[in-house]
């Protein structure tokens, strides 16, 4: 296929926001998509290769681009980076400077999708010393029979700064009515993608077998599931009102949510956004096969910090520790955990997220031989107030953050929040009712004891629609000196020369970062405000959101993608929920 064809996509989609129009486009380049393509294409509309769970990274540095824009053009480098800092963006910089191009190529090829894809592929295969030779030789030998515009995009890729817009939903919206000619079996699609998390498998499966592919689609061992997740309740009261009156009630314990893949000694563990983080857990590779009695398993389990003397559960920050690339037998040796399981998704060949939670349950407990290391989450039925708060109150004693509410008669919904699991933490139950996970989009430098590091970072709420990062609010306090250096040496790693596009921001910062790092924050109120681009226009027009004396917890959810932070759809139910709660005081 000619990568001319999906240049031309490109541009189009990147001239709208529109769902609908980009949704059109996706289907007229899937129409035109050969069976064969199809995933590479699915995974280059998302800047990427392969899934995110595979890790594959392009990491070709500015400068490496810019070198081989120069080599394949003729053009010097200074003129390059002139061009370079007008636009802010190299991909879009490289139209304007390639068709001042001065070397030409006689032979041109056209290029194609196939030769595009394997040629990043390769680059991002390499390593060693002579990995930056290479690449500047694969990329120059692409620009070389690329049009400027195809140079572009490709630039974009390999620079990860291809900024469509298109979130999942539209992708498989586009994938419905090009395969099956219908828009409702999106629904159909979207459970192929919850258990598979792989939309480029999803799109191979429903060009090449349809609907009836689809409907066949099996969980594999090793591709991860994408998690459930659990709506939040403040009160032991509003549990019973949405739960009825007898469901089950476990721990809310403290970690990291692990999705553990076993079949024999081989275990992949995978984070809750689907990171691929078995080098972290050595010790839970090499004990946890010994306590599963079954051949293929697919568990998740929350991995937590403990006190080995004692056995005390401890805060989620001591796992941070855990996530180094050396030295990691040392840290498992200064930071044991435990790994405590809560649910069960497939079992020797067949999926278990159909069965009920409690059928669930009862097989985990058959399946785990518990000892020190592993064990199941503590769980209770309960049937009225007085038993979930004595339960809470236990959980609370043991460290943990509160209860998880589980509905018994319910199947596992992978990939979706909803009221089949609640959460029920102390800290609800007064001021906001909930903490908030922010992304880190920049930051103001600090003065006095914080000089030379930010002392106040701006933060944002994730818009899922548009797929963009609204800023919410400023935060200054809550952190200690060693959440302050810590900070500055993971973000001093994001900082960007200009904003990123996903970013909505009015507010202007010392410093922008790309979009990655996710912080727990709590507030006192969310309140209506004329800076703040949160849920813009949703309560009011051309007023946003914003958190009133916002503090950091101390939390850095290294665990957490930015598209997991609070939504603004989350932030609008906790404002009103806020005026809710007022009013009805107002009116005792
Ligand atoms: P939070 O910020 O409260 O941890 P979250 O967005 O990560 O929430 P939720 O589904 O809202 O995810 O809350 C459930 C989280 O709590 C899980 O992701 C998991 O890490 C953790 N957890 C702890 N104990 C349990 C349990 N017994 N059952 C399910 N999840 C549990």
């Amino acid at each position: 296929m000619e990568f001319a064809i999906l240049a031309d996509a490109f541009r189009k989609m990147e001239s709208t926001r529109k769902r609908l129009e980009l949704t059109q486009y996706l289907v007229e380049l899937f129409e035109k998509t050969p069976q064969e393509v199809i995933s590479k294409i699915v995974y280059l509309l998302q800047g990427k290769l392969r899934p995110d769970f595979e890790g594959i990274e392009l990491g070709v540095a500015e400068k490496l681009a810019i070198r081989a824009i120069s080599k394949s053009s003729g053009i010097p480098i200074k003129k390059i980076e002139t061009e370079y800092r007008k636009s802010g963006d190299l991909g879009s910089a490289s139209t304007v400077i390639l068709e001042q191009k001065t070397q030409t190529t006689f032979l041109m090829e056209d290029i194609t999708v196939e030769r595009v894809y394997e040629t990043l592929f390769k680059i991002a295969k390499l390593e060693g010393s002579r990995s930056q030779d290479m690449k500047m030789k694969y990329i120059s030998s692409l620009l070389n029979d690329a049009t400027p515009i195809e140079a572009s995009f490709i630039l974009k890729i390999l620079l990860g700064t291809l900024r469509l817009g298109v979130a999942e939903n539209t992708m498989m919206d586009a994938l419905a009515i090009a395969f099956t000619s219908n828009k409702e079996n999106r629904k159909q699609l979207e459970h192929s993608y919850n258990v598979s998390s792989d939309l480029g498998k999803v799109a191979e499966v429903v060009a090449s077998k349809g609907l009836e592919g689809i409907e066949k689609f099996e969980i594999n061992l090793f591709n991860p599931i994408r998690p459930m997740l659990a709506d939040r309740v403040k009160s032991e009261d509003e549990a019973i009102e949405k739960m009825g009156n007898k469901f089950a009630a476990e721990y809310k314990l403290d970690g990291e949510r692990v999705q553990l893949h076993i079949e024999g000694e081989r275990v992949i563990l995978f984070s809750r956004s689907l990171e691929n983080i078995t080098s972290y857990y050595p010790d839970i590779v090499e004990k946890i096969p010994k306590s599963i009695q079954a051949e293929k398993v697919i568990l998740e389990a929350e991995a937590v910090a403990i006190n080995e003397n004692s056995g005390e559960f401890l805060p989620f920050q001591e796992l941070m520790h855990r996530r180094r690339k050396y030295k990691i037998e040392k840290a498992v040796l200064q930071y044991p955990i435990s790994v405590n399981f809560f649910d069960i998704l497939y079992h020797n060949g067949k999926s278990c997220l159909e069965l009920e939670y409690q059928e669930r349950r009862k097989l985990l407990e058959k399946i785990v031989k518990e000892d020190e290391f592993a064990k199941n989450i503590p769980m209770t039925i309960v049937t009225n107030e007085n038993e979930i708060e004595e339960f809470l109150e236990n959980s609370i004693n043991a460290g943990c953050e509160g209860l998880m509410l589980k509905m018994l008669d319910k199947p596992y919904q992978a990939g979706s929040r909803g009221s089949h699991w609640l959460k029920l933490k102390r800290e609800y139950r007064n001021e906001l009712g909930d903490s908030l996970d922010l992304v880190v989009i920049g930051a103001f430098f600090g003065k006095g004891r914080r000089t030379g590091r930010y002392g106040t970072l701006l933060l944002a709420s994730y818009d899922d629609d548009q797929d963009m990062f609204t800023s919410i609010c400023k935060v200054g306090t809550g952190f200690t000196d060693e959440d302050l250096d810590q900070l500055y040496q993971i973000l001093s790693d994001k900082v960007t020369i200009k904003k990123n596009p996903r970013i909505d921001s009015e507010m202007e910062a010392d410093v922008w970062f790309e979009p990655e790092l996710v912080v727990e924050v709590v507030a006192s109120e969310i309140t209506l405000s004329p800076i703040h681009k949160a849920a813009r226009d949703q309560i009011r027009k051309n007023t946003g959101l914003a958190l009133r004396f916002p503090k950091f917890t101390g939390k850095i959810r290294v665990e957490k993608a930015a598209e997991d932070a609070s939504t603004n759809e989350e932030v609008m139910t906790l404002y009103k929920g806020q005026k809710k709660v007022a009013h009805d005081k107002n009116l005792m």
